[in-house]
């Protein structure tokens, strides 16, 4: 019987590869009585499930669409990356109170490998994920940040909110990120995303970040590889964000190479 537990909320949530990265990694580290479980939870249902979670043995959650701003709400306090995106995917119970972070900020920036200190970066899209990449970057001293997006009153909105650029159209840059869906449907042609990023005829940054992530390849990522960019991919941002995740709970490294393979399917 798991003594410690751990899990990822999220409607619908029986797609996420969190439980089999999260498991291994417990494994590997031998935290053999911890648990980490999937728990689909309808928004209306959100709030008092987590709050009911620590008297159940729970330490921590892992927070996915569409719940996000929700957690950031119930939570009784922030770190510094949570206040400023104002949207948490992982919350923690610490003396009867619930902690909230967002790690996809700073594993956006340890999936990034480099530092984007004096660069030119291009975001794709103005939801959710854009604000916290957008957070990271200024945070890790890019030069200079801009935002594009299909809709563009919200990406204007965003880059006001984070004082950074609106682009009106895709435009050049050192690291370009992938911040839209696109690419999810896995019917979408690399043609097709292009054309949704307003990317027909033009060629990839030197550094591409698609955070998205399948069972392949994406289109995004396709087109980055066939242009010679160095590439991110979603599942290193996934693993590098569950790896924070879990550190904060666990108080110990977490073992990437394992998490990685497992979000793989590799384990
Ligand atoms: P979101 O808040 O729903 O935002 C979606 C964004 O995609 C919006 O900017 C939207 O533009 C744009 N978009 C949707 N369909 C489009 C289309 N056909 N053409 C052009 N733009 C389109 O989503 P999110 O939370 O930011 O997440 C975005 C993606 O990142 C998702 O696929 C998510 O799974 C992924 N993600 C991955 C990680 C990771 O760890 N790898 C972490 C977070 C998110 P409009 O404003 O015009 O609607």
């Amino acid at each position: 019987m798991p003594r410690t537990l751990l899990g990822v909320a999220g409607f619908p949530v029986s797609h996420s590869r969190s439980p089999a990265m999260h498991n291994a990694a417990l494994a590997e580290q031998g935290l053999d009585d911890w648990l980490y479980v999937p728990l689909p939870l309808p928004p209306e249902r959100f709030a008092e499930t987590v709050r009911a979670l620590p008297a159940s043995g729970f330490r921590g959650l892992n927070v996915t669409v569409p719940h996000k701003l929700a957690a950031h709400e119930l939570a009784d306090r922030h770190t510094a990356a949570a206040a400023a995106i104002g949207a948490a995917n992982t919350l923690t119970f610490i003396d009867g109170e619930i902690e909230a972070d967002n790690t996809d900020a700073g594993g956006f920036l340890d999936a990034l490998a480099t530092s984007p200190q004096g660069l030119r970066v291009l975001v794709l899209g103005a939801g959710g994920s854009a604000r916290a990449i957008v957070w990271a970057l200024r945070q890790g001293g890019a030069a200079e940040v801009s935002i594009w997006n299909r809709t563009p009153e919200r990406a204007a909105e965003l880059a006001q909110a984070m004082g950074v650029r609106h682009a009106e159209r895709p435009e050049p840059a050192d690291i370009l990120v992938n911040c839209t869906s696109v690419g999810l449907d896995p019917t979408t042609t690399v043609a097709d995303a292009r054309e949704a990023l307003g990317l027909l005829g033009a060629a990839p940054a030197a550094t591409v970040v698609d955070l998205v992530y399948g069972t392949g390849p994406t289109p995004f990522v396709q087109w980055a590889r066939g242009g010679g960019a160095r590439v991110v991919e979603g599942l290193d941002v996934l693993v590098s964000q569950g790896a924070r995740s879990l550190e904060r709970w666990t108080g110990t490294a977490s073992p990437i190479d394992t998490m990685r393979m497992a979000a793989q399917g590799q384990s």
